[in-house]
Order: C-alpha cells, then sequence, then structure tokens
C-alpha cells in the first residue's frame, strides 16, 4: 500500500476495535452480539470486535466461532485458561490497533447504545470516555453500601483519582492504550491503571442494568480481594500505619509506666497483677501479628512481580476473516515486536 492511499483511508473512517471479555457467557452472547451490531452498524467507522475468551469452560467459545461465522468483523483470542477479566482486557488491548478501543462486559450491563456517545466525546478530545453508573439495578444493597465505601476510601489513601462508580465500560484513546499497555503489572487493578494514565477523562452517566443471563462470577470473598488488590496497589498507608500505631502504643505505654512509679511510690499500691499483663501481652501480641500480615500482603504482591511470568498465554488466536488487511494485531508480532517500555524491561509480554 502506498503511503498516499493509506493517508486517504484514515481520513475516510477510523478504525474502532471493541473488546468484549468472555467467561463463561454462552447465555448471552448472541443477545449482546445483536445488541453490539446494531449500535455498530450506525456508526460510520471501520470496526473490529475482539472476544477474548478467558478459558470459558461451557460452550462460549463453540458460539464465538458461530458468530464469527456471520460476521466478519469478530477475532477471537482464545487463552490458555481463565486469567481473570483483568488479564483477559490486558490481552485484549494488546492486540487492538484501532484509533479508538471500547471496551464492554459480555452480561449486558453495559449498555452497547452508549458507543455513540462515547465516540462523540473522544471526538471531542477527550482520551478516555468512561461510563458511570448513576444507579445499580438488582443489586443488594450490601454490595451497593460496600462499593460505595470502597470507592470512598481509595479517594482518601491513594493519590490517583479513582472515579466512583465507574467499571471497566470505557472508550481510550490510541495514546491512552499505548499508555496502558506499557503497564504490566501483574496485579492489575484496571480502574486504578486507567485512572493512573491520566490524560483528559470525561463521565458518560448511565443506568446499570441487572446481568441479562447467567449470574455475576463476583462472590463477596473475591469482592474484598478486589478491594485489597486495588488498595495494595495504589497505596502504601496499610504500611505507614504500622508505624503510627506502634508509636502511639509505646507512648500510652511509657505514660502508663510513669503513671504506676508514681502510683507505688507515693501511694505504696501493690502490683496491679495477672489479668492486665495478660490483656497487654494479648494486645501487643496481636497489633503485631497484624501489621507482619499487612507487610505480608505487599511482600506476596512484590514475590509475584519479581517472577516476571508472562500475563497470559494465549491457545489460539482466529483473526477476523477481515482482519488481515491489520485490523488486529497478531500474537506473533507482539511476541517480536513488544511496546517501547517491555523492550527497555527486556520482557516478553
Ligand atoms: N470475565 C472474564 N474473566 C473472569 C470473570 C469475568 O473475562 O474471570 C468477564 C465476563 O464474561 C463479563 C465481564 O468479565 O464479560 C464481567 O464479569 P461479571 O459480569 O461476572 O462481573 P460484574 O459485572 O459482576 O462486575
Ligand atoms: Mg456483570
Amino acid at each position: 500500500m502506498t503511503q498516499a492511499s493509506k493517508k486517504n483511508e484514515t481520513k475516510a473512517g477510523f478504525l474502532l476495535t471493541v473488546i468484549v471479555p468472555v467467561f463463561n457467557e454462552q447465555e448471552v452472547l448472541g443477545e449482546f452480539h445483536r445488541r453490539l451490531s446494531e449500535v455498530l452498524d450506525g456508526i460510520d467507522a471501520r470496526v473490529a470486535i475482539i472476544f477474548v475468551n478467558d478459558g470459558s469452560t461451557d460452550y462460549s467459545l463453540l458460539t464465538l466461532q458461530k458468530l464469527q461465522q456471520d460476521d466478519p468483523r469478530i477475532a477471537i483470542l482464545d487463552l490458555s485458561r481463565n486469567f481473570g477479566k483483568e488479564v483477559a482486557m490486558t490481552a485484549g488491548l494488546d492486540h487492538a490497533r484501532g484509533d479508538a478501543v471500547i471496551i464492554i462486559d459480555a452480561d449486558l450491563q453495559d449498555p452497547p447504545e452508549l458507543i455513540p456517545q462515547m465516540i462523540e466525546e473522544w471526538r471531542h478530545g477527550f482520551d478516555v470516555v468512561y461510563a458511570q453508573r448513576r444507579s445499580r439495578a438488582g443489586e443488594s444493597a450490601l454490595k451497593k453500601t460496600t462499593a460505595a465505601l470502597f470507592y470512598r476510601l481509595m479517594q482518601k489513601i491513594s493519590r490517583v483519582q479513582i472515579p466512583v462508580d465507574t467499571g471497566d465500560f470505557r472508550l481510550l484513546s490510541r495514546r491512552a492504550v499505548e499508555a496502558l499497555s506499557g503497564l504490566r503489572e501483574r496485579h492489575r487493578f484496571m480502574k486504578g491503571l486507567f485512572a493512573w494514565i491520566g490524560y483528559p477523562q470525561k463521565a458518560i452517566l448511565y443506568d446499570r442494568d441487572a446481568r441479562h443471563d447467567g449470574e455475576s462470577k463476583w462472590s463477596y470473598l473475591a469482592l474484598w480481594n478486589f478491594a485489597l488488590e486495588g488498595i495494595t496497589s495504589f497505596s502504601t498507608l496499610p504500611l505507614k500505619a504500622a508505624t503510627y500505631v506502634g508509636t502511639f502504643t509505646a507512648f500510652g505505654a511509657f505514660l502508663y509506666g510513669l503513671f504506676i512509679i508514681l502510683d507505688t511510690l507515693l501511694f505504696g499500691n501493690p502490683v496491679a497483677g495477672y489479668p492486665s499483663l495478660l490483656v497487654v501481652v494479648l494486645f501487643l501480641g496481636g497489633i503485631q501479628l497484624m501489621a507482619l500480615g499487612v507487610i505480608g500482603e505487599y511482600l506476596g504482591r512484590m514475590f509475584d512481580e519479581t517472577k516476571g511470568r508472562p500475563l497470559y498465554l494465549i491457545k489460539d488466536y482466529l483473526p477476523a476473516p477481515t482482519g488481515r488487511d491489520g485490523m488486529a494485531n497478531s500474537p506473533e508480532s507482539i511476541h517480536h515486536r513488544g511496546t517501547e517500555t517491555q523492550r527497555k524491561l527486556g520482557r516478553g509480554y
């Protein structure tokens, strides 16, 4: 292709890549694809859809392959096992070539109908356009309050400003995608990473629907771990807390020591004895173990990072039939090329 014709092509319309992480979503994929297509058909752009099959154990992959037969825009990235949504999204981002890239859940909780509005904001110069929930339909009061608490806490203790009530549904500009692809940490708190890169960001408000079908893969334990991930990835406050608690306790102990000495000298009171001693020993022992646990959380994460393993492995890549003109990066090209940062670090993906 000559330089001139390449230029004309970019002018004619931009390339939009849609990334969909999929983990056991066989019930909704058909309906999701129907609604997504309806929206995409109305957009004046070349479109590529990358479904990332994150080790589904149901018929999701088969369903995707069937969809691909009728829709030449679809590429399927089949990961070697379940790596989690964070990594699945990253795999998709690594392979996305679009001038604008959209990440959307397959369970229809993220309405595809918002996409044109996102593109509009992107045209106005925003690098990250994220969908912000106005309400959370179909979720328990407990989940709503814990989520709200978590976001407020994150905003207080970390330097990056993570927007409240925001999921992963968003549009990223080319340079935002490039920036993200330089962040290869294993513990991927995506909401934090999206915020970390900075650039002009814009929120679009919407009402979040309940899942169309199937069930959420988030148990409360998973949510707790997710919160822990967010805090440890973006704040070292818990590490400092041990220092403050320790100082405070030592100071208290010193005052109490003074009090006992004076009490004995002035009033000749006998030593208070066994119960109070036991309480103090247990209290301090507990605090020490807790502080060790906090250090352990960080140490464990450092251990994981130092191993430098690839984030994911690809079992199969089924490019879109129209993808041969370079709508998506092939796994090989990424493996050999890598991003600038990866090359500097001397790591693969
Ligand atoms: N997902 C994934 N890997 C996982 C878990 C989830 O790719 O290990 C996908 C899932 O198929 C869906 C999206 O991530 O497209 C959001 O998952 P889910 O609906 O379970 O999360 P929630 O909406 O409750 O945050
Ligand atoms: Mg969901």
